[in-house]
């Protein structure tokens, strides 16, 4: 029985002695995506320490995310969400000082409507 296996090789220059060197696309390919050391074949230890494209686009979506809680938040701890209100302080405050003069004043209308 005879197996033939295809491996493709990439090569690489060692960041500390510059020396190039064959490794597979696989093992490159995995340590791109985790980070850790590998050694050229003087005994250097290189690592890729760019982001892979997954990385990126988590990086983005958790900033995208804790921008909107942010916001949210903001919403919640806003004092006032009524924008007609809060850009009237003083007819707000008028409203609740004379809210039992302004409900006596509807319910003798509302009788006079009636009769
Ligand atoms: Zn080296």
């Amino acid at each position: 029985m005879e197996i033939e296996q295809k491996i493709i090789l990439k090569h690489l220059a060692c960041a500390s002695c510059q020396i190039w060197f064959a490794i597979p696309d696989t093992f490159i390919d995995i340590k791109r995506a985790n980070h850790k050391t590998f050694y050229c074949p003087v005994g250097h230890g290189n690592y890729f320490p760019e982001k892979t494209s997954e990385e990126q686009l988590r990086a983005a979506l958790l900033l995208t995310e804790s921008e909107r809680d942010f916001a949210r938040n903001q919403l919640k701890n806003k004092p006032n969400n009524n924008p007609n209100l809060s850009k009237h302080p003083k007819i707000k405050t008028w409203i609740i000082k004379n809210i039992w003069i302004l409900a006596g004043f509807i319910i003798i209308s509302l009788f006079f409507l009636h009769h």
